[in-house]
């Protein structure tokens, strides 16, 4: 047997939001590997071993992956929206990179998926409608004045932001430093929406000024947009025009 690995997204949450190509490759391996979370939206079937592994361990994960592959089973690893954004992705080419020259040959291909981002932005109308960037906010894999650097400089290019791993229990205080370089940069008026848990049954939107985001209202479920000088409320909707 010919052996072979799919990195593939699972998309936001929603099943109607799997698409058909990562569904259909679901339903032709032998081996599902993943976070827990997302192993576990998988649907159990005759044939089909699922490895859960914690959040910490992506490069193990990766490498285990990338053996399985190598000794000739059908591997998909899974993660959530798209996986090439802060994702499994990239942990494989790491593992890749640093190990077996055989496993470059490998028949390897990356599905892309709904990342969250474009789900918030979808619930809540059109806030990525011109220039936008996609920030990590989580220190775990950079320093944190790296985060702040770089929010202070897409502040100044006037972006819309999205705000990945906002903020976690294990670091409580980090969330206030982010706010504190978001409100010396941006009018109070400035538009944020909260986008926790889109598109499944626990869904909530919210749109507020700037002035008004407290760190409490974030948590790890939630995808944070920040709009730019020009994002404004149509109606119950946000958006940003094309022309800037
Ligand atoms: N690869 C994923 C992102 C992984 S980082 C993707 O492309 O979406 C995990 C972060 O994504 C979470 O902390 C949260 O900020 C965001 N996120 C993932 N799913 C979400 C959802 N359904 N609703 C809101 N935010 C979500």
């Amino acid at each position: 047997m010919k052996g072979w690995i799919v990195v593939a997204g699972l998309g936001p949450g929603a099943e109607a939001l799997v698409t058909p190509e990562v569904s259909a490759i679901l339903a032709a391996a032998t081996d599902v590997i993943g976070y827990i979370p997302y192993v576990a939206r998988v649907p159990d079937r005759e044939g089909l071993v699922k490895h859960a592994s914690d959040n910490r361990v992506e490069l193990d994960r990766a490498r285990h992956a990338l053996e399985l592959a190598a000794s000739g089973r059908r591997v998909v690893v899974v993660s959530s929206g798209d996986p090439g954004v802060f994702a499994m992705a990239s942990a494989v080419f790491e593992a890749m990179e640093a190990g077996p020259a055989d496993w470059r040959e490998l028949d390897l291909r990356v599905l892309p998926g709904i990342t969250a981002m474009l789900a918030a932005a979808a619930a809540v109308g059109a806030p990525l409608g011109h220039d936008f960037c996609a920030i990590n906010l989580s220190d775990n894999l950079k320093p944190l004045d790296l985060v702040l650097k770089r929010l202070r400089l897409a502040i100044e290019g006037d972006f819309a932001m999205g705000f990945y791993n906002p903020r976690s229990r294990s670091r409580p205080g980090q969330f206030d430093r982010v706010l504190e370089v978001l409100r010396e940069g941006c009018e109070p008026e400035r538009l944020v929406v909260l986008a926790r848990a889109v598109s499944t049954p626990e869904q909530s939107v919210t749109v507020l000024p700037l002035a008004d985001l407290r760190a409490e209202m974030v948590d790890m479920r939630t995808m944070v947009i920040l709009g730019s000088s020009l994002t404004r409320r149509v109606g119950r909707f946000v958006y940003t025009p094309r022309s800037a």
